[in-house]
């Protein structure tokens, strides 16, 4: 029997559409390259109407008028949703993302919370009023951009559609998102529920396609205000020059090469533990990754011979299966780039101790690849110092805290990192010391939904999450009353 392939149209205005000119391309399921949907490609056109539309709901007021406590209900019933259809928006998340289901679970755990968190925002920012040096009254207010353009990566698709989409709303400005060309599906799912959560029509838009066609009508629209991109280092750089003109407001979320840091005297079992998850979580995908672990002399030999061993019994497999650690990567062609930094790492002289070999048999026609560890590095190998975003990390010897902090910072990039020591003044010192957003001190993870999230140096501008992150979606406006 064929099954007949779905159809995903885009989102505009509270429809689903297909494109103007009818284009369609299919989107696919990592774990065996199977067609899950034919899904719409935006045209210049298609991306016009639908930045038209939300710029009338802007203006209209049919969203930032609604009165504050309604707005924030509406914010808190699409988080209800998100948890009522959890397991279906993990399905998606995990099918056309190559995702294991437990985390993809705990993904949309999170885009839930977001939702929530912003939901309580919504009547809590407010203007002040400024004792100046004049007769009068002096305030200020938070004003919504307007058409806020959202572009998505395709690592974690809906939990960063979340922390653009509910910050942005909260503060009363519309929005066109437009997800990475490889995993459209779940914000489409999204924009359908907040719909039936009560957003009014136009307020929320997703339209599907490549970044050069619809990506690029998208942030060169003249209506969109602001624009916050999350991807590559590369591409990002060419938003915020296309930014200029027009002046829009970007913020930039990018590429990662982060460090972890082991002292002598960390706990070394947990650390070992956790130093797996934050390389190979996500296959390695993830912009926070620590890539590059720089370990204390006197422990080198024992984490390496540790982190080895349990590299090789990490188990990578299809990622409806519960008990899997590592799925495939999102494309072939991702893994062949991945593939081709193993070639790199290996003719730069690095010793590789384990994987970087492309699984066999029941995975042959998923994009698996078995996490690689390499020794014998140097910092300025281009493993090192490249965002590989595969399951590569590189383990390096140092001597001393100063050596250390040099290391870590010796790379374009500054977005995340760790350091292991239960010395607590060693750690705050090279916390401080750390070119980089984000750093986490016995632990792998920074990431929570109430704190600031972003990169120094060449891994982004502006900041997500946190009440911070309504700033990047607002505008003061100076109001002065003469007092008579
Ligand atoms: P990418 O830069 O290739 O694409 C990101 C998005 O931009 C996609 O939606 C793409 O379609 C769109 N795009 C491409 N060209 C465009 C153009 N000319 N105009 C407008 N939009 C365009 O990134 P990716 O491959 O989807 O994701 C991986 C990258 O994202 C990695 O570098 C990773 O570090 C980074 N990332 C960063 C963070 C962070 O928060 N710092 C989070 C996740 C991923
Ligand atoms: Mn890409």
């Amino acid at each position: 029997m064929v099954q007949e392939t779905r159809f995903e149209g885009l989102a505009v205005g509270g429809q689903r559409i297909a494109s103007s000119d009818g284009k369609t391309a299919p989107t696919y399921n990592p774990a065996n390259n199977q067609v899950i949907a034919q899904v719409a490609q935006a045209s210049a056109h298609d991306v016009d109407q639908a930045v038209k539309t939300a710029h009338a709901r802007f203006t209209a007021g049919a969203w930032k008028q609604i009165r504050t406590r309604e707005r924030g209900q509406i914010l808190q019933r699409i988080a209800n949703l998100i948890r009522e259809k959890s397991e279906m928006l993990a399905q998606i998340e995990s099918a056309n993302g190559g995702k294991p289901i437990s985390a993809a679970r705990g993904e949309i755990g999170a885009v839930a919370n977001t939702f929530e968190y912003y939901a309580g925002a919504v009547n809590k920012i407010h203007g002040q009023t400024i004792p100046v040096n004049a007769n009068g009254t002096h305030m200020t207010f938070h004003e919504p951009l307007g058409v806020c353009a959202l572009i998505i990566p395709w690592n974690f698709p809906l939990v960063i559609t979340g922390w653009k989409v509910a910050p942005a709303l909260a503060m009363g400005n519309t929005v066109v998102v437009k997800p990475a060309s490889a995993t459209p599906l779940s914000a489409l799912a999204l924009a359908d529920l907040a719909l039936e959560a009560g957003l009014p029509e136009g307020v929320f838009n997703v339209i599907t396609g490549s970044g050069s066609v619809a990506g690029n009508a998208l942030i060169t629209h003249p209506l969109v205000r602001k624009i916050s991109f999350t991807g590559s280092t590369e591409i990002g750089m060419g938003v915020m020059k296309q930014a200029a003109d027009g002046i829009k407001r970007v913020s930039l979320e990018l590429g990662g090469k982060s460090a972890n840091i082991v002292f002598a005297d960390a706990r070394l079992d947990t650390c070992i533990e956790s130093s797996l998850f934050a390389v190979y979580d996500n296959a390695g995908q993830d912009c926070c990754s620590r890539s590059r672990i720089l370990v204390e002399r006197p422990i080198y030999d024992e984490f390496v011979e540790k982190f080895v061993n349990r590299t090789k019994t990490m188990k990578v497999g299809d990622p409806t299966d519960e008990t899997i650690e590592m799925g495939p990567l999102i494309t072939p062609q991702h893994r062949d780039s991945v593939l081709n930094y193993i070639h790199i790492g290996d003719s730069e002289g690095a010793q590789r101790l384990c994987g970087g070999d492309v699984p066999q048999g029941a995975l042959a026609n998923g994009n698996y690849l078995s996490p690689a560890v390499y020794t014998n590095v140097t910092a300025g190998m281009r493993i090192m110092q490249e965002e590989v975003f595969g399951p590569v990390v590189g383990i390096m010897p140092f001597d001393g805290e100063d050596e250390a902090i040099r290391l870590a910072n010796d790379s374009p990039y500054g977005l995340s990192g760790s350091v292991w020591t239960r010395d607590v003044g060693r750690a705050l010192r090279v916390a401080r010391s750390f070119e980089t957003g984000m750093i986490s001190i016995n632990s792998s993870s920074s990431v929570h939904i109430e704190a600031p999230f972003g990169g120094m140096k060449q891994s982004g501008i502006g900041r997500e999450q946190g009440m911070v992150a309504l700033e990047h979606y607002s505008e003061y406006k100076s109001v002065f009353i003469a007092n008579d």
